[in-house]
């Protein structure tokens, strides 16, 4: 079914669009069937997760953080991760900037924005975000490549609810790419609501069990 399901995916979207199959918590059988069918791009959320299937599976796959991400454990993703969805604080970039110093990496990261209604999500609200952005502090990280936005929608059934948010993220994204930083990746769509996101101008989804199934 992976293999079918990724078809079925990848064939409605349009070239700027990477999927990042989001294979947290499903094993690494599961994984090297995404991989056996041509998928190179793989989510995770934990650090430790990541980590060891990293080492077991084939290196030419590029591993995305998605989770939260807790400064003492950024050390143990910088020697491969290929882009950190979840930049939400200074204080986490400047430890992902040391580090990857240490290492002599550049590593990539988004800047997560809180625009669902939910408050356990982790995230920037767009005041944080723009005063990130304005005061540019994250200009002296010679080691962090500041290269989009992420976002996650509400957990509601309201299409446009979700839409506006989207739509919200996408503008702010433009602001910021115009006056401040350029981007290229804006990473917003799950499972349930990517559609929505591609047609509200995503270029990166991140697409869990839609592929692998419920988990
Ligand atoms: C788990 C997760 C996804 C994928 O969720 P699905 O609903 O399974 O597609 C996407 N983004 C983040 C940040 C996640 O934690």
């Amino acid at each position: 079914m992976i293999r079918e399901n990724l078809k079925s995916i990848t064939s409605g979207l349009h070239e700027g669009v990477t999927l990042v199959a989001v294979s947290k918590t499903k094993p690494v059988e599961a994984i090297m069937e995404a991989y056996e069918a041509g998928q190179r791009v793989f989510g995770e959320n934990k650090v430790q997760e990541m980590t060891t299937k990293y080492e077991e599976l084939p290196k030419d796959i590029k591993w995305h953080l998605l989770g939260h991400l807790q400064t003492n454990k950024v050390k143990y993703i910088v020697p491969f991760v290929d882009l950190i969805h979840s930049g939400d604080s200074t204080k986490l970039l400047s430890e992902i900037n040391r580090q990857a110093g240490r290492q002599q990496r550049v590593v990539n990261c988004l800047i997560q924005i809180h625009i669902a209604v939910e408050e356990t999500k982790f995230g920037m609200s767009y005041e944080e975000a723009e005063a990130f952005f304005i005061n540019g502090h994250f200009r002296q990280y010679e080691h962090v490549n500041i290269k989009g936005l992420m976002g996650m929608a509400s957990n509601v059934e309201d299409e446009e609810q979700i839409r506006n948010e989207f739509r919200m993220l996408k503008s702010f994204y433009d602001k910021v790419s115009l006056n401040w930083h350029k981007l290229d990746v804006l990473s917003m769509g799950m499972s349930h609501d990517y559609r929505i996101a591609v047609e509200e101008g995503s270029t990166m989804i991140r697409v869990g069990s839609a592929i692998f199934g419920l988990r």
